[in-house]
């Protein structure tokens, strides 16, 4: 740290991403990415000339894009906000309307609480059940900005719709934030109450289901006003947020949908194998509606089979909060991937 850093950011601690070891040499079931490459005509989407045109800015409007997603949706283009990752829709919606505090899960997607920390505002984390399952009461009336992520992570559990809709319903000055990441690996969708609650933002991301991790691309639905202010924001801060090869390969990738869709079920086939084969082995596995499996068992810590996963060459997610820090969570990979992972865990856990 400089001696320059402002004395309000000296004490933040940054977000930490999942290892992106940059060999090959690992089984990469850390950070919830596709084990499928995009369709292939987002493969083949980009040319020598579009590489050519980067001479120019890309469009700030994100137009072409927010009409194709509007489209699939059945949504208007002004309900459409474009990110780079969703990660940054988050952040600018937190700095857009955390003003009076926001309150979220205990344990839930990490970089709420950075993004709060990082703009000075006060917030709440109200602890899951027992179980892990999320009380919909608790966020009711709370006067403050909530975010919950549906389904959740790490977890992988999610929450029905009309719990969503109380949430917005008891929460009319406050904007309610559904983080809808892994949305499309068996959750339930709250897009269709943007239009009844305009203090409903739901985000969504490419990284997940439509296999563009790298390609940093996310995207939110909310009513026309919030959504301006998103754009307040963002012309603000960074306008041309999305360059034009992701614009792009964006819009080719909502034209391919139906690849994306097959790409889905087959990651929920495998889950449904993998979660089989874990629970035969002992492992107790949450219920998920995501492309991941939080699990643990009782006969190794959590901490150390993730290290004994590590040095035989898979990489899997493990959290030191001591709620938690039992359990690993493992992203779907291929069929071939989790044999392997099943494979390694018999040896494991053979040994002790
Ligand atoms: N929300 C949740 C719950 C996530 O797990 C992630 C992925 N780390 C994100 C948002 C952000 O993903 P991205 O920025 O790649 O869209």
């Amino acid at each position: 740290m400089s001696r320059y850093l402002n004395a309000s950011l000296q004490a933040l601690e940054a977000y930490v991403p999942g290892e992106q070891p940059r060999d090959q040499r690992y089984i990469k079931l850390n950070t919830n990415e596709s084990p499928y490459p995009p369709a292939p005509s987002v493969c083949s989407a980009i040319g020598e000339e579009d590489v050519a045109l980067l001479r120019l800015y890309s469009d700030p409007t994100g137009k072409n894009l927010k009409e194709k997603l509007a489209g699939l949706y059945g949504v208007k283009p002004e309900n459409v906000f474009l990110s780079n990752g969703s990660d940054e829709v988050l952040n600018f919606a937190f700095l857009a309307f955390g003003g009076k505090g926001a309150v979220f899960p205990d344990i839930s997607y990490g970089f709420y609480s950075v993004f709060a920390d990082l703009y000075g505002i006060d917030y709440t984390q109200i602890p899951l059940k027992e179980d892990f399952s999320l009380d919909y009461r608790d966020y009711c009336g709370q006067g403050k900005l909530v975010v919950i992520a549906n389904p959740n992570a790490p977890t992988g559990l999610s929450i029905p719709v009309d719990a969503v809709e109380k949430m917005a319903a008891s929460n009319p000055d406050n904007v309610v934030i559904i983080d809808e990441a892994y949305v499309d690996f068996g959750g339930e969708t709250a897009l269709p109450l943007i239009e009844k609650y305009d203090n409903l933002l739901v985000t969504r991301t490419f990284s997940k289901s439509r296999c563009l991790a790298g390609g940093r691309l996310g995207y939110a639905f909310g009513a026309p006003a919030l959504i301006a202010d998103l754009e307040k924001i963002k012309y603000s801060t960074n306008p041309y947020n999305l360059d034009r090869l992701t614009l792009q390969l964006g819009e080719a990738t909502v034209d391919a949908e139906d690849y994306y869709r097959q790409m889905c079920v087959r990651i929920q086939e495998t889950r449904a194998w993998t979660r089989d084969r874990l629970e035969q082995l002992g492992f107790q596995v949450l219920p998920s509606r995501t492309n991941f499996l939080f699990a643990r068992t009782d006969r190794v810590d959590g901490g150390e089979l993730y290290r004994m996963l590590k040095e035989r060459g898979i990489l899997v997610r493990h959290f030191a909060n001591p709620r938690i820090c039992q359990f690993n969570r493992i992203t779907i990979g291929t069929p071939e991937d989790m044999a392997t992972l099943i494979g390694v865990l018999k040896d494991i856990l053979g040994g002790c």
